[in-house]
C-alpha cells in the first residue's frame, strides 16, 4: 500500500472524540506520514468549537474547524446561539457551517428541534460566505425541501458521509452540492450501492473524508485497529480510485483542490 505523493484533505474527522484526542500527537504524527495536509475537526456543537480551537492552536497549518448542531444536538440549540456562532465564523479557522441537518435514523432529538435547529443553520449560512457541511440519515424528504429553499441562497454545500440512493444524489447534485465519500463505500453489508453511484458525482464535486474514529475502511489491512483515524484516509482514496479506475495521484488532486476551494483554503 504506497502512500499519496499528492497531499490529502480530510474534510471530516471528529478529533475531539476521546479515542482520538488521547492519542493526539501519534494521530497527527501518523496524519502527516500518510500526507494529510489538511484535517476539518467537525464541531456538533457549539462547545466543540471553542475546545478544537484547543488543538488547531497546536497544529494551526493542518487544522479548522466548523461551527454548528449536529441533528442528534438539536434540542440544545437556542436562538441565543446565532450571536456566538456568528462571532466564531468570523475567525480564519472556522471554514464551516456544520455539522448540521437531519438524522431520522436514531431520532436523538425530535423532529420538530431538528427542522428547526437545520433551519436556522440555513438562514445563517445565507448571511455570511462560509459553505456548510451537512449531514443526512433517513431523512431526505424533508432535508431536500429546506435545502431547496435555501441552497442557492448559500456559498457552497456539502453533504457529508452519502449513503443514500442514486434518487438523493441526484437531486443533492441537481443543486450543485459537493459530495462527500467516507470508508463507508468499502463496507460490503451497507456500502457497495455506492460503487455504481459515485461515478455520477461530477470530478470537481467529490471530496473525501475519515468520519473518524468511526467507520474504519474495511480495506485497512489490519484488522484488531480499534478506532479509524485520518491518516486512513489513503484507504478511502485507494477504494474510490479503484472503484472509478482512476489513477490515484490525478484523483487525489483533484480531490485536494476541490476541498481547498471548498473550505476557501
Ligand atoms: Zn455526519
Amino acid at each position: 500500500m504506497a502512500n499519496s505523493v499528492t497531499p490529502l484533505f480530510d474534510i471530516g474527522a471528529n478529533l475531539l472524540d476521546s479515542q482520538l484526542s488521547k492519542n493526539f500527537n501519534e494521530v497527527i504524527t501518523r496524519s502527516k506520514e500518510n500526507n494529510i495536509r489538511k484535517i476539518i475537526i467537525t464541531s456538533s456543537h457549539i462547545d466543540d468549537t471553542y475546545q478544537a480551537k484547543e488543538l488547531i492552536d497546536r497544529e494551526p497549518d493542518l487544522l479548522y474547524t466548523t461551527v454548528g448542531f449536529h441533528p442528534h444536538n438539536a434540542k440544545d440549540f437556542k436562538d441565543s446561539h446565532i450571536d456566538k456562532m456568528l462571532e466564531l465564523c468570523e475567525h480564519d479557522y472556522v471554514k464551516a457551517i456544520g455539522e448540521c441537518g437531519l438524522d431520522y435514523k436514531r431520532n436523538y432529538s425530535s423532529k420538530n428541534d431538528q427542522i428547526t435547529c437545520f433551519t436556522k443553520h440555513l438562514e445563517l449560512a445565507t448571511s455570511i460566505d462560509l459553505p456548510m457541511f451537512l449531514h443526512e440519515r433517513d431523512a431526505h424528504e424533508d432535508f431536500i425541501i429546506l435545502l431547496k429553499e435555501y441552497s442557492h441562497l448559500v456559498e457552497d454545500i456539502v453533504v457529508h458521509c452519502f449513503t443514500g440512493d442514486k434518487k438523493s444524489l441526484s437531486s443533492y447534485l441537481d443543486l450543485g452540492c459537493y459530495i462527500g465519500v467516507t470508508g463507508w463505500i468499502t463496507d460490503p453489508n451497507r456500502g457497495y450501492h455506492l460503487h455504481d453511484l459515485i461515478s455520477y458525482v461530477p470530478s470537481d464535486k467529490l471530496m473525501i473524508e475519515t468520519d473518524s474514529p468511526y467507520l474504519m475502511p474495511f480495506n485497512y489491512p489490519i484488522k484488531n485497529k480499534k478506532y479509524n483515524e485520518p491518516s486512513n484516509l489513503i484507504y478511502v482514496l485507494d477504494a474510490v480510485a479503484s472503484i472509478l479506475q482512476k489513477d490515484k495521484n490525478i484523483l487525489a488532486e483533484e480531490i485536494y483542490n476541490n476541498s481547498c476551494r471548498f473550505f476557501n483554503i
